[in-house]
């Protein structure tokens, strides 16, 4: 069976990263359709970290408020030795912090994803279409075809048409194969065993996240919500993994923190943690996001945050080229600006999983001596400029701009208009003067603010002007209309 309907978009893969690119593809009205090859949602946790940069991206998906009941702001994290020494610490969530919510939360990822899903249904024209796999890809010139098959009833295969594919569809992505090109192997690759527990009975344990750094069994301690805690237990040479899984073996591992009758498994699961990014992220009309672009060991907490984030920095691209304002050479800078901030996020997690992951005794002892001289080293959440593309790059271009309250204590983006441009400007005045920046400003379609709160803000910028994106990177920034005039949005794909 082919169908006839062609839609904007198809996005495989319904995990928190295919959700959320949904969610903002509905909000910005291109018709999509998501399919995953799952009945319906995995009740089995994952994540269990997001940062203030992640929540924002909700809070212009409109489910800020929705979410925030279930979220917990991170008490810290720490990484000890095993004599309980503090090596590194990331604080804990500072309430609000430059991205105007907490710097860290702490999730049950069926909950988020529960709400991403319920969040699809206020768009029309976002369908969701679960027990659909997609079997194969095949690129047109003015669309794709995807064939894909029910997991519920054997046969009944269609073939799905859309202008763009957009690959959310995990490490094992099908999108990637049709893409090609090789996946860069960063060299972490570490089997470790999850449990998950409910607790039935009040325990004292840690409040922040524990990465307890013993050379004999490297573990990691999370406190998610309400009553649910995590251990991840790395699987030493020698253990038989298999059997690391029986409930006998799980409970004589977590003895040092809790016994039997204080909680009940919830699951317990082997991963391999693998450091992994894909070399080409879009080839046509076929793109990856999540997972099947990168994949990162947890030990900041950042590998959905990169999803999401993808998800944020593709879906104003997709809608642009759309809609005809924006010519498709926009989606390669979705790659040249993703792929390096990916990678230093990847690089760091690595770093840390050197330091958690050292089981020669010998080099825990060095690193444990350095870490006494030295003093204990604090984590900031990273926030690196994106890669080149569609910004000036000049100063503060490329960044997160933060998000302040204005005089009427609303947050910033909530005074904007969702999914555009926007420029935050002190003199409005000498832009209407001129005809050539006005020409600019309306090309992009930008919604233009002026509020007594954004003085300081500016003048923390340099400038007069900041353009900021659809996902609030700053895009450029200007003194004078002349400047403003001159910004090359033709090279991001905006020529008049
Ligand atoms: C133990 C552990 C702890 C973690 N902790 C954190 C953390 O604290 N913070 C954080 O940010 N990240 C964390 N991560 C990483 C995070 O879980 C992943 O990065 C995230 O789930 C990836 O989301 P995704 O939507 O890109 O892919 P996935 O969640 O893998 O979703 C892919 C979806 O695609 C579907 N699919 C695949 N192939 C097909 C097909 N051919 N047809 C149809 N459907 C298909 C699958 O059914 C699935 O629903 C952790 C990971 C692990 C393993």
């Amino acid at each position: 069976m082919s169908q006839d309907h062609l839609h904007d978009v198809l996005i495989i893969g319904l995990g928190p990263t295919g959700a959320a690119l949904a969610n903002l593809l509905g909000a910005m009205g291109l018709d999509t359709l998501v399919i995953d090859r799952e009945p319906g949602l995995l009740d089995l946790p994952r994540a269990v970290h997001f940062d203030g940069e992640v929540m924002r991206v909700f809070q212009n998906m409109g489910l800020a408020a929705t979410l925030e009941p279930d979220l917990r702001p991170s008490s810290g994290m720490q990484y000890v030795n095993a004599q309980g020494l503090l090596m590194l610490e990331r604080k804990a969530a500072a309430t609000q912090g430059p991205q105007g919510w907490a710097t860290n939360y702490l999730f049950h990822q069926p909950d988020l994803e529960g709400a991403l899903r319920r969040g699809l249904d206020r768009f029309g024209c976002v369908k969701v279409r679960n027990g659909l796999e997609a079997l194969s890809v095949t690129q047109h010139a003015d669309e794709v075809a995807v064939r894909v098959g029910s997991t519920r009833s054997a046969g009944a295969d269609e073939t799905l048409r859309a202008r763009w594919v957009v690959g959310c569809d995990g490490a094992r992505s099908i999108v990637r194969e049709a893409i090609g090109g090789p996946l860069h192997d960063l060299g972490l690759h570490q089997e470790w065993l999850v449990v998950d527990v409910e607790l039935t009975a009040d325990v004292a344990l840690p409040q922040p996240t524990v990465q307890y750094c013993d050379p004999a069994r490297p573990v990691t301690f999370v406190n998610v919500t309400g009553r649910r805690r995590r251990w991840e237990i790395m699987v030493m040479p020698g253990d038989n993994p298999q059997a690391l899984l029986e409930p006998d073996h799980l409970w004589a591992l977590l003895a040092p923190w809790i016994r039997p009758n204080q909680a009940k498994l919830v699951r317990s699961a082997l991963y391999t943690f693998h450091s992994l990014i894909a070399s080409r992220w879009r080839a046509g009309r076929l793109l990856l996001a999540g997972d099947s672009a990168h994949q990162t060991p947890p030990f900041l907490g950042q590998g959905m945050c990169a999803g999401i984030r993808d998800a944020a920095n593709l879906a104003w691209k997709l809608a642009a080229v759309v809609r005809g304002e924006a010519a498709e050479f926009i989606l390669d800078s979705y790659e040249s600006e993703r792929l390096p901030h990916a990678r230093e996020f990847i690089e760091t997690a690595m770093r840390l999983g050197e330091i958690i992951q050292t089981t020669d005794p010998a080099v825990a002892a060095l690193r444990d001596q350095r870490f006494a001289r030295e003093g204990t080293t604090e984590i900031v959440n990273l926030s690196p400029a994106i890669g080149p593309g569609a910004h000036t790059g000049a100063a503060v271009a490329g960044t997160l701009a933060s998000q302040p309250r204005l005089s009427d204590g609303r947050l910033l983006d909530d005074a904007l208009a969702a999914h555009r441009f926007a420029l935050l400007t002190a003199a409005p005045e000498s832009l209407q003067a001129s005809p050539d920046a006005r020409a600019v400003l309306e090309r992009l379609k930008v919604c233009q603010l002026s509020d007594p709160a954004l003085g300081n803000w500016l003048k923390s910028m340099g400038a007069q002007h900041v353009l900021l994106r659809p996902d609030r990177y700053v895009a450029a920034l200007a003194n004078s209309a002349g400047e403003v005039a001159s910004w090359p949005i033709a090279g991001w794909g905006y020529s008049f």
